[in-house]
């Protein structure tokens, strides 16, 4: 499983990019998205997913 970003809700804080721990996050211009082949739902370093944690917008959910 990994985690994606819905664009709409999105708000290009960018809070999210920096702490995954897998660098599974990236952004071209304010468009945030996140590479599932790279997401493992921050197992091994988080007890929950970080990105969805520290998203204001609810915009980091289950894929
Ligand atoms: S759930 Fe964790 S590993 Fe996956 S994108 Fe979010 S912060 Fe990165
Ligand atoms: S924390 Fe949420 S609002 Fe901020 S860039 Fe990441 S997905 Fe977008």
């Amino acid at each position: 499983m990994a985690y994606k970003i819905i664009t709409d809700l999105c708000n290009g804080c960018a809070a999210c990019e920096s702490e995954c721990p897998n660098h599974a996050i990236s952004h071209a211009g304010k468009v945030y998205t996140i590479d599932a082949s790279k997401c493992v739902e921050c197992e091994g370093s988080y007890d929950t997913p970080m990105c969805a944690d520290l998203c204001n917008t609810d915009a980091c959910v289950p894929a």
